[in-house]
């Protein structure tokens, strides 16, 4: 998928003159075509929530499309042809998996392996015990609330013309301590709910939360447990969602450069302190955010699990 361009040795002296003019149309060419770029792919973790990447054994134009579990899938340029970008829903059963996948004409399946993850448990005690047995009329706010943030998560657009946009590669959006990371099982008051589908960064009130990359705000709202909430589209299914925020700083259709600032850090919905619950969602799947940060950031992420410092 690379571009490469010839340079073996000539004593052609108009092969030498026009040698800067090729590398020149070379590099407007993947200027011009962003699936030309190799992207930085993450590291395949192909568990519940996590993301599996897989060769497609498939290169040249066009761009093949890729389903699975009837959503369409990033698919992405590599060292070796393109790649399909899967998010495994936490839900995921283990074994065998399929994708659809099609390039022009061609058309065929393929199967990847889901392995079992386990994930630990968490107790949490809620005072407001509404945010825990909603009442009647809540109800009917959550159900409207909950088909709100399914568009948003199934939004699918071409990532902002930019080259920093094609990144898969994530900047923390804040920087605090890891209160709570991504997959635990979870119990409120001693009930059995969802598994905790993002992770938790504790940073004082009004701590700016920046955007991890670029990317289109589309939507913002205060919502029954997520609280003031921002989602945004960093193209091809992965969207990023911010809640429990004290203050939104963006408005819906916003075009963010990475580190923009997007709100601050407050603790709005079913919190039971400040801090920023960070959701990472690809073909509509929860995925962990942590995959798509450095390593080192990872690190000094995990390292702050058990610290107190704020
Ligand atoms: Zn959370």
């Amino acid at each position: 998928m690379t571009t490469t361009v010839k340079t073996e040795q000539s004593n052609n002296h108009y092969w030498h003159s026009c040698k800067p003019l090729l590398w020149l149309i070379a590099l407007g060419a993947m200027a011009l075509t962003p699936t030309l770029y190799a992207a930085e792919l993450p590291t395949s973790t192909p568990v519940p929530g996590g993301v599996a990447v897989i060769a497609l054994k498939l290169s040249g134009a066009p761009t093949p499309q890729v389903r699975y579990r009837q959503r369409q899938v990033m698919v992405r340029a590599g060292k070796k042809g393109w790649y399909a970008v899967v998010g495994i829903p936490l839900s995921a059963k283990t074994g065998s998996h399929k994708l659809q996948v099609s390039q022009g004409e061609v058309r065929y399946p393929i199967s990847f392996s889901v392995r079992a993850k386990s994930y630990e448990e968490q107790h949490i005690t809620i005072k407001d015990k509404r945010k825990v047995n909603p009442n009647k009329l809540d109800m009917t706010r959550i159900t409207r609330e909950r088909k709100q943030i399914r568009a948003a998560f199934r939004a699918w657009s071409k990532p902002l013309d930019t080259e920093q946009s094609h990144s898969l590669n994530f900047e923390l959006p804040v920087s605090g301590r890891l209160s709570s990371p991504f997959g635990l099982r979870r119990f409120f008051n001693e009930q059995a709910r969802k598994p905790h589908s993002g992770l938790d960064i504790a940073a004082a009130k009004g701590t700016p939360i920046r955007a991890p990359a670029a990317g289109r705000v589309v939507e913002t709202g205060h919502f029954f447990f997520n609280g003031n909430s921002v989602f945004i589209d960093h193209g091809h299914g992965l969207i990023t969602m911010y809640c429990h925020m004290d203050s939104i700083g963006v408005k819906v259709g916003q075009e963010l450069a990475p580190g923009e600032s997007i709100g601050t850090i407050g603790n709005t919905g079913r919190a039971t302190g400040p801090h920023l619950h960070w959701s990472v969602s690809l073909n509509d799947a929860r995925v962990d955010p942590a995959l798509f940060l450095s390593r080192q950031q990872r690190n000094q992420l995990s390292n702050s699990l058990n610290t107190k410092t704020n």
